[in-house]
């Protein structure tokens, strides 16, 4: 198993930046979560860093995970497994072929794609599983979307990084906005903040796809895995803000204004964003905030990456201006 350097450390904590346009009543800022250096960054490789641990740890053979080819979560795993001399074996489903730039690196980082109906997900993973265990390989599995509680971790670990941050520059992030999909950046977050007892900052989770009721208890069930015995101590309802106000119809749906959104943020900020994920969480976050009259505040959103995503929007809109 070869090493990947990078993670062998400590990831250094990534920027946080004052927002230059107006979004609204109050004053911005970003953390650049997709400028984690692997693999074009993001919440995946911030998760990664964590699983790259147990895998190295657990002495694997194959790393197997479950999610669409497209998707940055596969493309991270598949980049990883490819630095490590592993072998990376991705269960996808069969409905979603669309081919991105995720797809084609996760295809030439060497990952063996097998599709399956998403009714037939777990017994295929079942029976991927057996067949490698036949053949005397150790498999390593990770949950779609690096979900449990090593990807919990390492939003954990985030929350203390803005907290150093805040101590450093004498300020105090009134909020905090990201996209939330798996729920495991919105539980790694949550648990930061329960830990460090922090009951005036409020953190709210942009769903991305999942209806409130659902997406709310998955994230409530990773706080509570991650945090154990301690979680009836802990635990407060009103921490865990997951809205669906924003989430336009469903994943990888989204409005003229997400794109709007998308372009100001690269016109004036510099900051590619994408359709998917933060964009539509930013966009979200203003329609929160407009519709809270939230006013006078210290607002931090987390930029949680799919950076090849912007480039796929980009593709689209050059063919349809050329249409
Ligand atoms: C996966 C992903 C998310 C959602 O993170 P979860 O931990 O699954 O909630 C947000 N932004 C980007 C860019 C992602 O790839």
């Amino acid at each position: 198993m070869k090493q990947i350097a990078l993670f062998e450390r400590q990831l250094h904590e990534t920027p946080i930046v004052p927002l230059s346009a107006a979004y609204g009543p109050n004053e911005y800022y970003i953390k650049r979560d997709d400028m984690i250096p692997f693999s074009f960054g993001g919440n995946k490789a911030r998760k990664a860093a964590e699983f790259y641990q147990e895998i190295k740890n657990a002495q694997v053979d194959v790393v197997m995970t479950y999610g669409s080819n497209s998707s940055n979560h596969c493309r991270i795993i598949a980049n990883m497994a490819h630095a490590m001399g592993l072998s990376c074996h991705i269960i996808s489903p069969e409905e979603n072929r669309e081919i991105l730039y995720n797809t084609q690196l996760v295809a030439d980082f060497g990952a063996v794609i097998e599709t399956c109906p998403v009714s037939r997900v777990a017994e295929t993973i079942e029976k991927r599983k057996q067949a490698y265990l036949g053949e005397g390989k150790k498999v390593y599995f990770i949950t779609g979307g690096g979900h449990g509680n090593p990807g919990t971790e390492s939003y954990v670990k985030a929350y203390r990084e803005i907290q150093d941050y805040e101590a450093k520059n004498h300020i105090y992030f009134d909020y905090i906005f990201h996209a939330s999909g798996t729920g495991a950046t919105q539980a790694g977050l949550v648990c930061g903040k329960l830990l460090s007892g922090d009951h005036k900052r409020t953190i709210v989770g942009i769903s991305i796809a999942r209806e409130e009721g659902g997406g709310r208890e998955v994230v409530k069930n990773s706080i509570r895995e991650y945090l154990g015995k301690r979680f009836e101590e802990l635990y407060e309802e009103e921490a865990l803000i997951f809205t669906d106000a924003y989430r336009m119809g469903g994943y990888g749906r989204y409005t003229g204004e997400v794109t709007d959104t998308i372009e100001k943020l690269m016109r004036e900020e510099g900051i590619p964003t994408d359709s998917t994920y933060v964009g539509k969480a930013f966009t979200g976050m203003c329609g929160y905030i407009k519709e809270k009259e939230i006013a006078g505040k210290k607002i931090l959103f987390i930029h949680t990456g799919g950076t090849p995503l912007f480039f796929d929007l980009l593709n689209k809109k050059e063919k349809e201006a050329v249409i």
